[in-house]
């Protein structure tokens, strides 16, 4: 999974969905792998500006493989990138800078959204209710050659800001410079936002990133555990980055595999002085994400279900309610054989197979990898990795 999201393993993944199905995918900022496709980067800019004179593009150049903002910087001009370090040493993702983000106190703002894989084999998505919004510190103003190099104005990175004087850590998680992405929602609701068509949009373009992603996952899974033998059950907590447009769309900006489950910060006491403090903000969201995560993997719980089952005649409906979330009260009965009766609602909701029919007809390269894997993917002795998957598919 860690290799899967790498910036440009990911680029790769959804520009082959893009080629696809461009209208669905059109929610990631177009892309550019470099050194390699720089001539390629250099042409398609040049043949966009002359077919649109008063375009005045930025772009966001990204290493591969960095986080936390490392290594990040804007450019106005392809020629700026040669200048700008060694390509040859650390290939990056060149891409679209989106100029005109939704802002709220005049600053800019990201989500990180944490969605649990259940299982890939079927395939089985929940995405947390609730998530964080990660501030910028200082005002927005779109991207000149003037204030290309103001992190804190353009990079929403909570490891960058934090080093901004201006950061606010509030107890409040409707305040302050990291807050709940609900609280985000409940002021844009009161502004008059469709609140319900921005979340069926966010959770589409969370379903249609995870199928962009599994092919390739499943292959790297055939070459790693024998095939017919029983492997581990695996899931993941995937952290997605979203950013919104002034006109409410999201854009996927990247996922991480392995997102940052603190629930404390760093507080200066004095110069040079820290100590971790308690993060409520943090607490009240990733908490949630990891204890349910645990109750939707307890081994131990589809044993209770089959039992329960072979009991109770409207068993299927019991096996709804517990995926629901909300649906703790009917649960109550049963305390003693349910432990997890006395515990607050989910807040993973199941996403997939949820909304399965509506995606159905984007899993062609998933197909793909399932006819590489019974017929290619194992030659002789010999396994065919990933490299040769995307040979195949192409
Ligand atoms: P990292 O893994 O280093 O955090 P990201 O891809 O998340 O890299 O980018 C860092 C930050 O830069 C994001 O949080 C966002 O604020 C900003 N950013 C990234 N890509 C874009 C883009 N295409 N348009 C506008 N802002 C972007």
């Amino acid at each position: 999974m860690t290799e899967m999201v790498r910036k440009i393993t990911l680029s790769r993944a959804v520009r082959t969905m893009q080629d696809l199905f461009p209208e669905e995918y059109n929610f990631y900022p177009q892309s550019w792998i470099l050194p390699e496709e720089f001539p390629l980067f250099v042409a398609e800019v040049r043949m966009m500006k002359e077919s649109d004179p008063p375009w005045k593009p930025t772009f966001i150049v990204k290493p591969d493989g960095g986080c936390q903002g490392d290594g990040i910087y804007l450019i106005k001009d392809p020629s700026d990138i040669r200048l700008a370090g060694n390509l040859q040493s650390r290939p990056v993702v060149v891409q679209e800078y989106i100029s005109k983000p939704l802002l709220i106190d005049k600053l800019k703002f990201d989500i990180r959204l944490y969605v649990l894989l259940k299982s890939l084999e079927p395939l089985e998505i929940y995405i947390a209710k609730d998530g964080l919004s990660r501030f910028c510190t200082e005002p927005y103003r779109e991207p000149t050659l003037k204030n290309l190099h103001q992190v804190f104005m353009h990079l929403t990175n909570y490891s960058l800001n934090i080093h901004s004087g201006n950061f606010i850590h509030s107890d409040n998680v409707n305040t302050g410079s990291k807050r709940t992405f609900s609280s985000v929602l409940y002021r844009l609701s009161s502004k008059g936002v469709d609140i319900k068509k921005l979340w069926s949009d966010i959770i589409s373009l969370v379903i249609k990133t995870v199928l962009a992603l599994t092919p390739e996952l499943k292959v790297y899974y055939q070459s790693d555990i024998p095939a017919g033998k029983p492997g581990p059950t695996c899931f993941q907590i995937l952290g997605f980055d979203i950013l919104l447009m002034k006109n409410l769309k999201p854009v996927l900006l990247e996922v991480n595999a392995n997102p940052s489950m603190r629930i404390e910060h760093e507080q200066e006491l004095s110069p040079g002085v820290f100590e971790n403090v308690p993060s409520p903000v943090d607490e009240e969201i990733k908490v949630a994400v990891i204890r349910d995560t645990l109750r939707l993997m307890d081994p131990h719980k589809k044993k209770r279900k089959d039992n329960q089952s072979q009991l109770s005649e409207n068993s299927s409906d019991t096996k709804d309610d517990l995926l629901e979330p909300g649906s703790t009260d009917q649960l109550e009965h049963d305390i003693s054989k349910n432990p997890e009766a006395s515990l607050p609602s989910l807040c993973l909701k199941q996403v997939f197979p949820k909304y399965a029919k509506q995606f159905n007809y984007l899993r062609l390269v998933d197909r793909m990898a399932a006819l590489f894997i019974r017929f290619l993917g194992v030659k002789g002795t010999m396994k065919l990795g990933p490299t040769g998957f995307r040979t195949f598919i192409r």
